[in-house]
């Protein structure tokens, strides 16, 4: 079944189902890339602090001409400002980068299980969001374990968890887990880097439905229930990974799609990386 491009968070918000990833993308050029990108429609931008290009976030998304309510913008704690001061200074500084005074969604950018402060990094992040500087908290690229020490230990549960998935890595039991939990699965590498474009089942999708292989993928993160971030700094494949509005997989695509599935990851593994 097909479900809606947008999705509902455990804190009653929406969030667009499709964003635009900002990694990678120079500083000096993420202003007129946010701006184009908002003015053809994208409602959603996933910064990050490590990224280093908040500024550009910001002032993309006040050229773009939108009312700040319009858009829903990420940022995330990198792993070295981990620790309850030290994030809510971390936070303090991304919002005096992007020259806002709150954002919609904060994320710990990775569980870092040898430092032992994840814990402490979200009871931060809720207390940032009961004095409004975070509309919504959330984590990235937290395995099983690391979600249930969370909400074992403070009673909250992320609204959304950012994790590496496309046809390749597929995370079908992280899924599950989300689903259980009432968390919003997001995924970067959404694309796998292109690496299934050329697969039977995205191919044949694509011919059948008249669309290209980029947005066959994005459509099958749609129809699982998860948010996408693309990342493309040009505005003709950006306008492409958005319209996904009006076609749908079928029962049989998706099942194929299912297949492609190896396990593999482009990124870092998440139990050790630091
Ligand atoms: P991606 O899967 O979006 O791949 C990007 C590549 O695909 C680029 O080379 C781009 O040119 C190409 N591409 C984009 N649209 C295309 C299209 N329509 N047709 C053909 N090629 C196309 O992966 P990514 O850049 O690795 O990740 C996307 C976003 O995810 C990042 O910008 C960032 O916001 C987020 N991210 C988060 C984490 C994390 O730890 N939370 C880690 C990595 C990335």
């Amino acid at each position: 079944m097909t479900k809606p491009l947008r999705l509902r968070l455990n804190d009653g918000r929406h969030i667009p189902a499709i964003g635009l990833g900002i990694w990678q993308v120079p500083a000096v050029a993420t202003a007129a890339t946010v701006s184009s990108a908002l003015q053809m429609g994208y409602r959603l931008v996933d910064g990050a602090a490590i990224y280093g290009n908040e500024e550009g976030l910001g002032q993309g998304l006040r050229a773009s001409g939108l009312p700040r309510d319009e858009v829903f913008v990420t940022t995330k704690i990198w792993n070295s400002a981990q620790g309850y001061d030290s994030t809510l200074a971390a936070l303090d500084e991304s919002l005096g980068r992007l020259a806002m005074d709150r954002v919609d969604l904060c994320l710990i950018h990775w569980p870092c299980p040898a430092q032992g402060r994840f814990i402490d990094t979200w009871r931060a992040l809720i207390r940032a969001r009961d004095d409004g500087r975070v509309t919504s908290i959330g984590v990235s690229n937290f395995l099983p374990e690391h979600l249930e020490r969370l909400v074992d230990a403070t009673g909250v549960v992320p609204a959304l968890n950012q994790i590496e998935l496309n046809p390749r890595l597929q995370q079908a039991e992280l899924r599950a887990l989300h689903d259980r939990m009432g968390i919003v699965p997001q995924s970067w590498t959404p694309l796998g880097q292109g690496a299934s474009f050329d697969a039977a089942p995205i191919r044949n999708a694509a011919l059948r439905s008249g669309r290209t292989p980029a947005q066959v993928i994005l459509r099958w993160h749609a129809q699982l229930g998860c948010s996408a971030l693309p990342r493309s700094i040009r505005p003709a494949r950006q306008a492409e990974n958005l319209a996904l509005c009006d076609f749908a997989l079928t029962d049989a695509e998706m099942a194929a799609i299912a297949t492609l599935d190896e396990g593999v990851r482009c990124g870092p593994d998440p139990a050790v990386f630091q």
